[in-house]
């Protein structure tokens, strides 16, 4: 395995997926390869341990035009592997640790604990996660440079992406206040997500607001609403949308049939009238807020 002097700051942690049997083990096997050839990564992993192989100070060669400034972590497995394939006992084995890692990585170099988008991954100077696709997506725009083709696409597209990136948000921020139900597991299901640096708020449909991270602090929920499933109708009321003040000191969250609650440094300038179709979703407004109702209008609080 190639390495090198580091000379530029981590900006990217990168994750792939080394074509490998999910055996005990593994993550030696994985090394024993990577001493073969001239690609390798910072840390591979298994489901029982994370190995380290090249020091953070080394660069690798783990993905073209993300190696100087990337730290590569990569799992034992298949980028091929469905979505159940992901969630078997051996991945989420190397998920859990895999999270582990990245969050040291996102404490000690500044990185965002969420996936970069594809043109993040192109700016230098954007720190935050990513999969070797994204840097393959990012760069093979830019033309064949040196003869590098761009072609790999681990860790694949059933990859769980947010289930990693919550379980870091986890693990750096702890859970600094649960206002309802902690179902972190089930983040696709929220209704509304407000996602900073370093934090993230998720509003649920009982009215609690979960606040992970440093970046996101907790200033109040109102929990206890029974959450009804869809279809919403009017009389079965629960929290549909939560909006961060503009120095994000406070937030508003409203209510399916207009109802509004402010906390923080959010000022109150009414709720909005109980009838119609129900609401779908605060906007700003000037220093206020507005509402999206469910036939599109938008209406003002009174
Ligand atoms: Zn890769």
């Amino acid at each position: 395995m190639h390495t090198e002097q580091r000379t530029e700051p981590i900006e990217k942690a990168v994750v792939h997926v080394n074509v490998g049997p999910e055996t005990e083990g593994g993550a030696f096997d994985l090394k024993s390869y990577l001493d073969s050839i001239k690609a390798g990564y910072h840390v591979v992993y298994d489901d029982k341990m994370p190995l380290v192989v090249a020091a953070d100070n080394l660069v690798v060669w783990g993905a073209s035009y993300m190696n100087a400034r990337g730290k590569h972590h990569c799992l034992v497995g298949q980028a091929d592997q469905t979505e159940a394939q992901w969630l078997d006992v051996y991945s989420r084995g190397e998920m859990e640790l895999l999270a582990f890692g990245l969050a040291l990585d996102c404490q000690k170099y500044g990185l965002e604990p969420r996936r970069l988008s594809v043109p993040e991954v192109h700016t230098p100077g954007v720190k935050g996660i990513c999969g070797h696709i994204d840097v393959t997506n990012a760069f093979k725009a830019d033309g064949v440079r040196d003869g590098v083709i761009l072609d790999h696409w681990d860790p694949g597209p059933n990859f769980p992406w947010t289930l990693l990136t919550s379980r870091v948000v986890e693990i750096i921020g702890g859970v600094i206040h649960t206002g309802g139900t902690d179902n972190m597991k089930s983040t696709d299901q929220c209704d509304a997500c407000v996602t900073k640096r370093l934090g993230r708020y998720i509003l649920q449909r009982d009215g609690g607001v979960l606040a992970y991270g440093a970046g996101a602090p907790f200033f109040g929920s109102y929990p206890g609403l029974k959450p009804t499933p869809a279809p919403l109708e009017m009389g079965k009321n629960h929290a549909v949308s939560m909006m961060l003040t503009p120095d994000e000191g406070g937030y508003w969250i409203l209510m399916f049939d207009g109802g509004l609650y402010s906390f923080g440094n959010a000022q109150f300038y009414g709720s909005f009238q109980k009838d119609g179709p129900g609401f779908l979703q605060l906007v700003e407004d000037g220093i206020k807020y507005a509402a999206i109702r469910r036939d599109g209008a938008l209406a003002h609080p009174r």
